[in-house]
């Protein structure tokens, strides 16, 4: 990412002079960050605090022969704060903040990344006390497995940043803090103690978490009176810190655009959509007949959520197309906070995923290519459930599959032998089909409601839960 791309223009000489002359200077005098800046995420605060006062007076640790980690490791998916947190501890202990991507130092020549460290360290040993803030500390510090291509390369300035960690004075105050979010793809080498041996998770933020991150970004800008933060919160689960700068920004920008001197309530909730999926897509032509296939679509979704037991109520539904690609959605709320999900729960939401697909079935007889995303994630829901939950009647609690980066929700790998990984595919299937099923069942049961509530939506295109209910509970009409 800090990558200067040198490499695309730079000549060989020229590298072999940026070799020479890496006596850029990493320092940034002061960050202006404090722990006040960073919202929630008190955990990582409380243990950054020892390493703030062990920079602001070394000598009490030294007196008593104590010696502090060198390093900690902060470790949490993108965007939740760990380059914040760093320049808070810099803040907080008022010394030079020396900052590098982890990126910067894997340049194209040999030697050039190890030159780079040496070069680092100097500068930091002369500022101490101090922090080294190294983001993306796997890019150099992947496991040595090997690989060829470039791993020379890293391999080498890892051991350089090894060779540095071990050799400088503990005592001095000089505190490396690196940021990953594949902390398992990092060499062990790294962890050692003396190294970095403190492992700070800095996770995404729980709904009180991310009402204090709204907070704090929104003491920045001008807010109207009825703004509810907390409903904000809640509308945004598993968002993290840089998301909700985000969304109060881009409130703050809509503000400015429709003329007006405040941020509102509906600022915000529109840039929750802008940030989930993108802006609205005004002059998108889409025929009529689109529009009702749609309209059914997303009721369908959303009655099937409302007629179960175990589903979050429907916030809002809309049939307004999204730069993303969407085409409409239904956004469901949960009152509180989830952090665990029961089988009939995961089920419920597999059906919710279904329930587009089965009004389309129902009511027009065909089906459309308006599914792919329904069907993408009711398939990772289901197989979840029976790779990794011990949710599935075949097999008991195994482990079928496991994840290879928890932060970034990327791949799984399989456990088994071939034979259970086709078993597995059956068992998925016969998941979504039940749920497929059930979805079907109620919304036959709830065929004029359907109808109904398909026909307001494609009027008004754009309609609140609470709207949705009042219609859903409203008997006297339901009996056409
Ligand atoms: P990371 O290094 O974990 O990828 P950053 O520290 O770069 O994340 O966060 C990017 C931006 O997101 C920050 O500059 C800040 O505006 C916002 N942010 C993230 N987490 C928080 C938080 N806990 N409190 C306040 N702002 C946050
Ligand atoms: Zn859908």
């Amino acid at each position: 990412m800090g990558n200067k791309g040198f490499g695309l223009f730079g000549g060989f000489g020229k590298a072999m002079s940026f070799g020479r002359s890496s006596a850029k200077v990493y320092v940034k005098a002061q960050t202006g960050k404090t722990f006040a800046d960073v919202a929630g995420q008190d955990e990582a605060k409380e243990a950054l605090a020892e390493i703030v006062d062990f920079l602001h007076c070394p000598d009490k640790y030294a007196e008593i022969g104590a010696k502090l980690p060198k390093g900690a490791l902060l470790v949490g998916p993108p965007g939740t704060g760990k380059t914040l947190l760093a320049k808070a501890v810099a803040g907080e202990a008022d010394v030079p903040f020396f900052s590098i991507s982890g990126a910067e130092f894997v340049e194209m020549f040999v030697g050039v990344g190890a030159a780079k460290v040496r070069d680092l360290f100097r500068q930091a040993n002369e500022k101490a006390p101090c922090i080294v803030f190294i983001d993306e500390i796997d890019t150099i510090g992947k496991k040595r497995d090997g690989q060829t291509g470039g791993s020379d390369e890293r391999e080498q300035t890892l051991n350089q940043l090894l060779t540095e960690m071990d050799g400088f004075d503990g005592k001095k105050g000089v505190v490396i803090l690196g940021a990953t979010n594949r902390p398992e793809s990092l060499d062990p080498a790294l962890l050692r103690p003396g190294r970095f041996d403190r492992r700070i998770p800095v996770e995404l933020p729980d709904i009180a978490g991310r009402e204090a991150v709204l907070r704090v970004h929104a003491e920045k800008v001008k807010l109207a009176d009825d703004i509810d933060l907390n409903a904000v919160a809640r509308a945004t689960a598993g968002a993290s810190g840089a998301e909700l700068a985000n969304i109060v920004n881009e409130a703050a920008l809509r503000a400015v655009r429709s003329g007006r001197k405040a941020v509102s309530q509906s600022d915000l909730e529109e840039s929750v959509e802008v940030v989930i999926a993108g802006y609205q897509r005004k002059n998108a032509v889409i025929s009529q007949s689109e529009k009702e296939i749609i309209a059914y679509h997303e009721i369908g979704h959303a009655l099937v959520a409302a007629k179960q037991k175990n589903s979050a109520p429907v916030h809002k539904i809309t049939i307004i197309p999204r730069t993303s690609g969407a085409l409409g959605y239904t956004m469901q709320i949960d009152e509180n906070e989830k952090f665990l999900l029961s089988k009939e729960e995961v089920f419920s939401r597999i059906a919710v995923l279904t329930g587009g697909r089965s009004a389309e079935e129902l009511v027009f007889g065909t089906f459309t290519t308006g599914a792919s995303n329904d069907i993408e994630k009711a398939t990772k829901l289901a197989r979840t459930m029976v790779t990794r939950y011990g949710m599935s009647s075949s097999f008991d609690m195994m482990a079928l599959e496991t994840t290879d980066n928890k932060y970034l929700g990327g791949n799984t790998s399989l456990n088994c032998s071939p034979e259970t990984a086709a078993e597995i595919d059956k068992e998925v299937n016969s998941v979504i089909k039940k749920a497929h099923e059930k979805a079907l069942s109620i919304l036959s049961e709830n065929m004029g409601k359907l109808k109904e509530l398909s026909g307001f939506l494609l009027e008004k295109e754009t309609i609140t839960g609470e709207e949705f209910m009042r219609i859903l509970d409203d008997n006297a009409v339901s009996a056409v």
